[in-house]
């Protein structure tokens, strides 16, 4: 049997949403139920060519092969297990661009992150992937198979999924949406979208467009709460203000019985005083929602250092004393570069890169 090899010019079968299948299907006088027959081949079978397809015709597949790659979009270049046993994937892109993936275990999950560009516009100051700039979206194939390749390579234990990698999901919205639409699907990949979470910056905009088209949970990255602290550290602030992404945030359809969540990045003598748990406290009373306050990785060149454990302590008991629902995030991964923050694969030759 011939493997297909993956094709740059050739659309992958896995940048085609469920919708873009059913259309491609009656396109061709065939049947709806074909397009369940190709997502199983595609996403349950794991089919490395047209030709297993052994239930659909000769000619509709060779149609298909004539239309599609199938093969994998990314090819793996490096795995490194961190002491804690999470586990950082480095993947090369046709292109050679290069994208990282971290699978952090836990007692009753299996968390997943992923990235959905290659590099970010939006250039928090503190985030080591914001350094390197956009390069460009990631294509739905090229999200898809890295939760496809880590999942296989683990005994198909990943429970749970986090758009939390390189770059920011909501810049590269309508791939975003297919890749939901193919997870969530159950003649797809059928996770339900409670494991599902997307973090954003701040596109205030584009929340509300998510919202419009999928519940799944959402994660804001808020890390300041006041404008021009924000604005100073995510640029991102200049364009929605907090009190606009606050707003928008609390619209957005999270599944039943999950929260709203926001993360904030404790960063040392910056965010993480006394007056700002207070601020943050006053802001987010009365919101259904979590806290996940994340201790900073530190990561060269960034210029900023991790609080002291005293520092993060008092700043979660403050936020306590305004009932509000918070915990710290352990960072995972930081002896291997693969947590929060710590992504920077696309320029490998940079010394960050170093124990790669
Ligand atoms: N662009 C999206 C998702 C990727 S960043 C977003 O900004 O939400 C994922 C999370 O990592 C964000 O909450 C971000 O604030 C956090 N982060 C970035 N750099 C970090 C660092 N050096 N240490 C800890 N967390 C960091
Ligand atoms: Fe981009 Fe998110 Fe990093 Fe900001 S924190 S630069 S939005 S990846």
């Amino acid at each position: 049997m011939v493997k297909e090899m993956p094709d740059t010019d050739t659309k992958n079968i896995k940048d085609l949403s469920p919708g873009e299948i059913e259309q491609f299907v009656s396109d061709n006088n065939l049947q709806p139920f074909r397009a369940r027959q190709i997502s199983k081949w595609v996403y349950q079978r794991g089919a490395a060519c047209f030709d297993e397809m052994s239930d659909l015709s000769k000619d509709f597949r060779d149609i298909l092969r004539f239309s599609f790659s199938i093969g994998p979009s990314l090819e793996l270049a490096q795995e490194q297990i961190s002491e804690d046993g999470t586990k950082k994937y480095l993947f090369k892109l046709a292109d050679g661009n290069q994208i990282e993936t971290v699978l952090i275990p836990d007692k009753s999950r299996n968390t997943l992150c992923i990235s959905s560009q290659v590099g970010c516009a939006l250039g928090c100051t503190f985030c080591l992937t914001g350094t390197v700039g956009k390069i460009r979206n990631l294509k739905p194939s090229e999200i898809l198979d890295q939760y496809l390749i880590v999942n296989e390579r683990n005994d198909n234990n990943v429970t749970n999924i986090v758009f939390m990698g390189m770059g920011e999901p909501l810049d590269n919205l309508d791939n975003l949406v297919k890749v939901i639409n193919i997870l969530i699907d159950p003649h797809y990949i059928g996770l339900s979208p409670k494991r599902i979470t997307v973090s954003t910056s701040g596109l205030v905009p584009k929340i509300k467009e998510l919202g419009e088209q999928v519940s799944v949970n959402l994660a804001v990255s808020l890390n300041a709460p006041r404008d021009e602290l924000r604005d100073e550290i995510m640029p991102i602030n200049k364009r929605y203000p907090i009190g606009e992404l606050i707003d928008a945030s609390v619209k957005f359809p999270v599944p039943n019985r999950k929260y709203l969540m926001f993360e904030y990045v404790l960063l040392k003598d910056v965010n993480d005083s006394d007056s700002d748990a207070h601020t943050l406290g006053r802001l987010l009373k009365g919101i259904k929602c979590k806290i996940n306050l994340i201790p900073f990785n530190e990561a060269q060149p960034l210029p900023y250092k991790s609080p002291s454990w005293d520092r993060v302590l008092r700043f979660q008991e403050i936020l306590i004393s305004y009932k509000i629902n918070v915990r710290i995030r352990k960072s995972r991964g930081s002896d291997i570069l693969g947590a929060c923050g710590q992504l920077a694969a696309s320029y490998p030759s940079k010394k960050t890169r170093a124990v790669i």
